[in-house]
């Protein structure tokens, strides 16, 4: 799945200058729904890019809907589950629409309901060991 503002890309600096009131770093996490229109544009996931469109992490196998998805700083959109460890490279995004992935799956996600429910594991078959 391609679809990434390039324009991001060289930006990164100037992003960072003159936060002093943002000590953490980390500590404040942008959501998706927190963001304008124009943003939701380039970094949604669905189509629709509607908040409460669900969207899927191929990394802990977990449904979420897309307004509770992180931006991260390299202009990713992250999986919104805390526990969830995308391995070292935050750069690679692993959330795809609901419905789309189900369509491009087949037959590995037969069997997922129309509505995921939040915090339950969905795994593909036949995708893993
Ligand atoms: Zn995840």
């Amino acid at each position: 799945m391609r679809g990434r503002p390039d324009a991001e890309q060289g930006n990164n600096n100037t992003l960072r200058a003159g936060r002093a009131d943002d000590t953490g770093g980390r500590a404040m996490k942008k959501l998706y729904r927190d963001l304008t229109q124009e943003a939701k544009a380039s970094y949604g996931i669905t189509e629709d890019r509607n908040d409460e469109s669900w969207v899927y992490c191929t990394t802990c196998d977990r449904a979420m809907k897309q307004g509770d998805c992180i931006v991260g700083e390299h202009g990713v959109m992250q999986c919104a589950y805390d526990d969830c460890m995308p391995e070292g490279n935050l750069a690679f995004q692993s959330l795809y629409g609901w419905d789309a992935l189900q369509q491009e799956l087949g037959g590995e996600a037969a069997h997922w309901p129309e509505r995921p429910e939040w915090g339950k594991r969905y795994e593909r078959r036949g995708a893993s060991s």
